[in-house]
C-alpha cells in the first residue's frame, strides 16, 4: 500500500512539475518555408492552399514566389499575413546553376523594382553548391540583398555561408534547413560568428526527434541558447507535401512543446514577427 501512496505522489509531483501545455502547441504558427509555384496551381487552387494553411493554424508565411501574381493569387485567398520572396532561380527555370546564368543580379535587381504589386522582402531559396559560391552573380546578389535589406534564403553547405559573409557581412542570411550538415555543434558555431545569420527547421523533424517525436537532448540545448535564431517550416517543395501539409505541422508542434514556453514562442512567431515586421 505504501509503495502506491509513493507512487502516486510521484506522478502527482511530476504533473505539477511538466509545464503548461505551450501556446506554441495550439496557437498561432509562422511557417518560414513555403514554396508556391504556377506549376503547383492545377492541384492545389490558391484557395486550397489557403485553407491548408488557416487549418493548420497558420496565421503567417513566408512564400517563395517565382511570380509576382501566383504570390499575389496566393495572398488574396489566404487569412494568413503572407511575407514574399522572389524566387529567382525558379523565375529563370534554373534551380542548381542560375548563378551562371548571363546578367542574373541584374534581372533581380529589375524584377525587384517592378514590383507587379508585390514588395518582396527577400531572396531565394537560393541552392548554391560549395563549388559555386564564388560566382560573380551570387555575390551580386548578396551585395543587392545588403543594399536593399532584403533577407537571403540560401540552400546550402556551410562554406557557402562563410563565403557569403566574408562578401557582403551585413547581409541577413535565412539558412534553409538548418542547413545540408545540421549537427546542433556546428550551427553553434556559425550562430556564434555570424550574428546576422538565421536558420528554419523545415524538413528536419525527423532530425529533432527522438523515434516518438520528442525534441533530442542536443537540439533542446541549441534551440534555447539561440531562441532567437530559429525558425519552423514546412517546405512544400511538392504537391505532396501540400497534401501532408496538416501532418507535418502537428509533429513541429509536438516538439516544439518539449521547449520551455518561452522559447517555444519565439519559434513559433516571434522571430519571424522581428524578422519581417508588418
Ligand atoms: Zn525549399
Amino acid at each position: 500500500m505504501n509503495h502506491i501512496r509513493r507512487l502516486a505522489a510521484a506522478l502527482l509531483l511530476f504533473a505539477l512539475a511538466s509545464p503548461a501545455t505551450a501556446p506554441a502547441a495550439d496557437g498561432p504558427l509562422f511557417d518560414a518555408h513555403v514554396h508556391y509555384r504556377p506549376a503547383m496551381m492545377a492541384s492545389i487552387s490558391p484557395a486550397e492552399a489557403g485553407r491548408s494553411l488557416a487549418e493548420a493554424g497558420i496565421d503567417g508565411a513566408l512564400i517563395l514566389a517565382s511570380e509576382a501574381t501566383t504570390f499575389r493569387r496566393l495572398d488574396a485567398a489566404s487569412a494568413a499575413r503572407l511575407v514574399p520572396f522572389l524566387d529567382i532561380s525558379r523565375r529563370l527555370g534554373r534551380k542548381t546553376d542560375w548563378m551562371h546564368v548571363e546578367g542574373v543580379a541584374e534581372r533581380a535587381r529589375e524584377w525587384l523594382e517592378a514590383g507587379e504589386g508585390v514588395d518582396w522582402a527577400g531572396i531565394g531559396e537560393l541552392h548554391i553548391r560549395a563549388g559555386d559560391r564564388f560566382a560573380p552573380a551570387f555575390e551580386a546578389l548578396l551585395h543587392l540583398a545588403a543594399e536593399r535589406d532584403l533577407v537571403v534564403m540560401i540552400h546550402g553547405d556551410p562554406a557557402v555561408i562563410d563565403h557569403a559573409y566574408t562578401v557582403a557581412p551585413a547581409v541577413r542570411i535565412l539558412w534553409a534547413h538548418a542547413g545540408t550538415y545540421p549537427y546542433p555543434p556546428l550551427l553553434d558555431d556559425y550562430l556564434r560568428r555570424y550574428p546576422n545569420l538565421v536558420a528554419d527547421l523545415s524538413m528536419r523533424n525527423p532530425t529533432l526527434t527522438d523515434a516518438d517525436g520528442r525534441l533530442e537532448e542536443a537540439w533542446f540545448e541549441l534551440l534555447t541558447r539561440h531562441p532567437d535564431r530559429f525558425l519552423v517550416g514546412v517546405d512544400t517543395f511538392s504537391v505532396n507535401r501540400w497534401t501532408e501539409y496538416g501532418d507535418i505541422v502537428t509533429a513541429t508542434r509536438t516538439w516544439l512543446a518539449d521547449l520551455p514556453p518561452e522559447v517555444g514562442e519565439a519559434l513559433a512567431r516571434e522571430n519571424a514577427a522581428r524578422l519581417f515586421p508588418e
